[in-house]
Formats: structure tokens, sequence, C-alpha cells
């Protein structure tokens, strides 16, 4: 176990004291390499490790995006903290089931105070309650599942969400998952600033009324994926008070911006939310796997999953202890609550504020510096840490724009430093930089504004 043990974790440490010097993107037009991995039948022999590891190490993990690398301002970083990977370690190991509170009281016990901990950071009242989820996506899914439940009981046919044409795309799918088609969700088209326009919301939600139709939720975006727009969520809150609807915020990108003093204006109302999706595995810097929710009637979490039967431990334990399976679809589980907790005990608190108000400066600064390139217009300052921008220059056409500006997305990309990706809207294709992962800082910034600045030289001749 040793030996096995410290041939990975040579390779692991290894790895990631190299992600500095490896290219922001790997090759990863692969078809040919994918058509020779595929391996129908299963080894009916083990084998050695050496060589297994090594193809992965060697062949494998490099032909993918660089998404742990400091260079990552593409898409949503995320980043990989080793510390949870140890956690992770820990918890396959010793393998204790986490599922319900009696199979190991004092473990999920500390899953509770990091979802505590979440809650006190976001404001969330003390009869607020949570669950660790795989990410963003499950945690709206659990949001609208109690939504639903709460605003709909049986009649869900007639039910009606709103949320904006910007919002992450798990919403829909989430509103499937729980039933609700996607003829029952209404994206209404954004404003100038890509944001949910409150009058058009309330215009939809009275035409649904006059329908017949069941308005019960708004999903609105503290952060959207396109340009990092946060919707005005203290009006969005005021209105759907008023209408007596279920607000949620997705906060998968932004929430953990709200750890920044300097944000709090920004993301006002975020507090004021029935229930807020977290990624853990974003802004808390944390390996894939990691998403959370918050629900503010902790009740209502738990009246949506709650069950038991006739093999399980007796129920109900005393109430005022936490129980994930009580909380959540999922019994049989991992344990992503320590990753969380380790994080947090070994870095502290602070750490994690001070990284994100990092990132928020270096976006800042990296926006001003991209906004003073030639021919770059900035469609969308940063909100929060992401910003979003095009080419432009006289006569050109919108066409010619897009593919000057997609260009300069895989340009700057090609050098090898940086990964930046681009998105549509409002019908334009923009240019966009997402700075969040916690290995990133001011060298990576300088080398995302000079290798955009050759790569504009070379689209303009
Ligand atoms: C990443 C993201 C999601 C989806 O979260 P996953 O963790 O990828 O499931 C949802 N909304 C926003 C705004 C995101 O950035």
């Amino acid at each position: 176990m040793r030996a096995l043990a410290d041939d990975v974790v040579a390779r692991c440490v290894e790895h990631i004291t190299s992600l500095p010097a490896q290219p922001s993107c790997g090759d990863v037009h692969a078809e040919e390499l994918c058509r020779q991995l595929r391996e129908p039948v299963p080894p009916e022999q083990g084998r050695e490790a050496g060589p297994l590891l090594d193809a992965l190490f060697r062949d494998w993990i490099p032909r993918s995006f660089t998404a742990p690398g400091p260079g990552y301002l593409a898409f949503i970083p995320g980043g990989g903290l080793y510390t949870a990977a140890l956690a992770d370690f820990i918890t396959n190991t010793t393998n204790r089931y986490t599922g319900v509170w009696q199979a190991a009281p004092a473990l999920v016990q500390l899953e509770a105070n990091a979802l505590d901990w979440l809650r006190a950071w976001m404001d969330f009242p003390g009869e607020a309650r949570g669950l660790f989820t795989t990410g963003g996506s499950m945690a709206t899914f659990n949001a609208i599942l109690c939504a639903r439940e709460r605003h709909l009981g049986a009649e869900i046919r007639r039910g009606v969400l709103y949320t904006s044409d910007q919002a992450h795309h798990s919403v829909l799918k989430a509103s499937k998952l729980v039933g609700i088609m996607p003829d029952r969700v209404r994206a209404i088209a954004c404003d100038a600033q890509y944001r949910l326009p409150l009058d058009a919301l309330a215009d939809a939600i009275a035409r649904d009324r006059r329908d017949g139709l069941t308005p019960f939720a708004v999903v609105s975006s503290a952060g959207t994926t396109n340009t990092g727009a946060v919707d005005p969520l203290d009006r969005i809150a005021d209105l759907c008070a008023a209408e007596r609807l279920w607000h949620h915020i997705d906060g998968a990108y932004g929430a953990f911006f709200y750890l920044d003093p300097d944000l709090r204006q920004t993301l006002n109302g975020l507090a004021r939310a029935d229930s807020l999706t977290l990624d853990p595995h974003k802004g808390m810097f944390l390996p894939y796997g990691t998403g959370a929710l918050l629900v503010r009637d902790g009740a209502a979490l738990r009246a949506a999953h709650e069950a038991t039967a006739d093999y399980l431990p007796a129920m109900p334990h005393p109430q005022d202890f936490y129980d994930p399976s009580q909380h959540g679809p999922e019994l049989s589980r991992g344990f992503p609550g320590l990753r969380v907790w380790l994080s947090v005990k070994l870095f502290g608190a602070a750490a994690f504020r001070s990284a994100i108000a990092e990132k928020r400066r270096l976006a800042v600064d990296a926006a001003e510096r991209i906004a003073r390139l030639p021919n770059v217009v900035i469609d969308a300052p940063p909100e929060l840490s992401l910003f979003a921008f095009h080419l432009t220059w006289p006569g050109a056409t919108r066409a010619e724009e897009d593919a000057a500006t997609r260009a300069l997305m895989t340009e700057t990309t090609k050098r090898g430093r940086v990964m930046v990706t681009g998105a549509s809207a409002r019908g334009r294709y923009l240019g966009r930089v997402c700075v969040l992962s916690f290995r990133t800082h001011a060298a990576e910034i300088d080398a995302l504004v000079e290798d955009m600045a050759a790569a504009i030289r070379t689209i303009h001749g």
C-alpha cells in the first residue's frame, strides 16, 4: 500500500509543480488516440501499476484543457486544492458511510459544520439547511424541486419558471428533471447589461397568470457564465415576495464573491434568496465534484427528501442533527464534506476571502489593460471576475468581428501560456476572460495581456 501510494503521490506532486510550465491547453484533437484506447473487454488478469500510471501521466492527462493550471482563464476556472485530494484519500480509504447520521455521527457533523460555514458566509439564517452535491447543476435541481413542492404540489403541469436567456443551461435541465417541461420555462431576453429585466419578468408573470398558469419560481444569476452579469437580485427578491414566488439564485460562479466586502453592493439581495446554488469546485478552488445548495427554509429541503425504510436505522433521530440522506436524493454517497472541512480548517476562512478578492482585482486589472489594446471594445466590464469584449475596426461587419474575436481566443490560447474561450450573447460572439483559479496571479495577467496584444497584431496583419 505504501509503495503504491508513494508512487502515486510522487507523480501527483510532480504534476502539480510542473503546471506553470505545461501548455495552457493540451492537444485535445485526440480522435485517433481515443479510438486506439477503446477496450471493449475488461482485462482478465491484474497487472503492475507502473506502466498504467506512466500512460496516465505521460499520455492521457496532458491531452486535455490544463484546467488546474495558473493560465486557465477559460469557461469558469476551478483549481483543485491538494488538501481536498488528501481529504478524498482519507474518505476513500476509511470508507465510512455518511449517508445517514447514525452510521457516522461525528463525520456527518463535520459535513454539517462545513455547510454551516457556507450558510454563515452567505448570511443565510440559522434555520437554513443545505446539501453538498456533485456540482452546481445538481444543486439547482434540488432547489427547483423544493420550489415545485412548495408551490405546485401535484399540479406540476401548470407551473411556470422564469429565468433569463443568459441563465446557465443547467436551469433548463434541472427543470426537466423536476418535471417542469421546456414549454413552462420562460427564458426572458436580457437587457443591454445581459441582466434579467424586471419589467419583462413582471409582464411575463402577469401574462401567464391571465392564461390560467401558475408562476412558481424565478431563477436569477449571481454571475452568468457568458459575461459574468449579476441580475438585480434585490429587486427580483422584492418581486418574488410580492408575487409569492420561490426565488432561486444561481451563484455557481459568483456566490463566493459575496466574501469580498467590496462586492456586497453588487451582490445585494443574495442573502434574501429562498435558495442558492454555490460551487465550491469553482469559488472555493476545490477539485471537480463539489457543488452546494443552501435553502433558507431548511424544513422545505428536508420535506422534499425525507424518507425512511424498514432496513434503515430507526427514524427519527434527534431533529437537531443533520442527516444528508434526509436533505437530498442520494443514500449511499461519498463524503464531500471532508474536502471542504479539511481545506477550510487547514487554510482558514481569511485565506479564501483574500484569494477571492485577489481574483477580483486581477480581473479588473486585466479588463483595464485589454480595453487599451487596439480594436478592443469591452461589452461587459467585470462585475465580479469575468468580463467580455469583442474586436472591431472601421467598416467591419458583424460576421467579420465575430470571426476576428473567435480567432483572438484561439490565437491567444495557441501561445500556450493562458487559455481563453468565448461565448455568444445578444447575437454577437464575445471574447471572455474569467479569473478564478487560486493559482492565477499577476504574472498570468501579464502573459494574458501580452499574448492577446500579439494575437491582435497577427489577426490584423
Ligand atoms: C458552472 C455553472 C453551473 C453548473 O455547475 P456545475 O458544477 O458545472 O454542474 C451553473 N451555473 C453557472 C452560472 C455556472 O457557472
